[in-house]
């Protein structure tokens, strides 16, 4: 079910989404060559506590036997990796890394989820193409995001944008509805056609977000049961707001 938030609901969802991108503005102050990405999983976590907020993905269920729980408070996803990296005091970025940061912040029952791809030192004209592409495809999404179109015409609008420009987006992992729980109905694909779908509808929080890939979109996952690839090693991007649909234009509340 889809749900409507209230206006209370409304407000709290602001508060979680607020301290979410907060966080993200620690980690993108802290990224630098030499810093590994256990040491920003650690500066996202102290944002949101300190501002009275848990890091939901921690602790994340697997759903899959034998794969334990995400350990990490944020998924920290450097080049080819997609989504789901999982934080560690090994993995060092350096100069030329492009690196994704996804984390959900949790307050007062309410979930606010937001994800960027930082650049680490100087890197490629063609990574950092892929950087704006993904991000722009988000901004594209919301011409449709409001009240009269359906569902599929956010997703049309981003895939068309990214393919437009070369790239391609993954098929296996889409946005989601987001409010209590992190993962609510609709699933929202990055690719779709226009007119299908749910109508949206004025109080509607969704979690919209691009997952875009240089090269081929065929996907692999690690034996940690986590960590998303892309097959063929190219560059991944990942761009990622909680958005709340209004009679207007849809308000970005992760960017407030
Ligand atoms: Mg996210």
């Amino acid at each position: 079910m889809v749900t409507i938030k209230s206006k209370y609901e409304i407000e709290k969802m602001r508060e979680a989404c607020r301290i979410a991108n907060l966080a993200q503005k620690a980690v993108e102050k802290a990224i630098k060559p030499g810093i590994s990405t256990l040491e920003l999983d650690k500066i996202a976590e102290k944002t949101m506590r300190d501002n009275g907020a848990i890091p939901a993905e921690k602790g994340y269920p697997s759903g899959v036997k034998g794969v334990p729980d995400f350990p990490g408070s944020i998924c920290a996803s450097v080049n080819d990796v997609i989504i789901h990296g999982i934080p560690s005091s090994k993995e060092i970025i350096k100069d030329g890394d492009i690196i994704s940061i996804d984390l959900v912040a949790y307050k007062n029952g309410f979930n606010g989820d937001c994800c960027r791809t930082y650049v680490v030192g100087n890197i490629s004209a063609e990574a950092q193409r892929l950087i704006d592409v993904t991000k722009q495809s988000f901004f594209e999404g919301m011409k449709y995001a409001r009240k009269g179109y359906r569902l599929g015409d956010i997703s049309h609008a981003i895939g068309e944008y990214v393919r437009k420009n070369g790239f391609d987006v993954i098929k296996e992992f889409e946005g989601h509805g987001i409010g209590r729980e992190m993962h609510e109905e609709p699933g929202i694909p990055n690719s779709g056609k226009p007119g299908r779908g749910i109508r949206l509808q004025p109080g509607m929080t969704l979690a919209v977000e691009p997952m875009v890939v240089a090269g081929s979109p065929e996907i692999w996952q690690a034996d940690d049961g986590w960590t998303i690839f892309t097959q063929d090693g190219n560059l991944s991007a990942h761009y990622e707001n909680t958005i709340l649909i209004t009679e207007k234009e849809p308000e970005i509340l992760t960017l407030a």
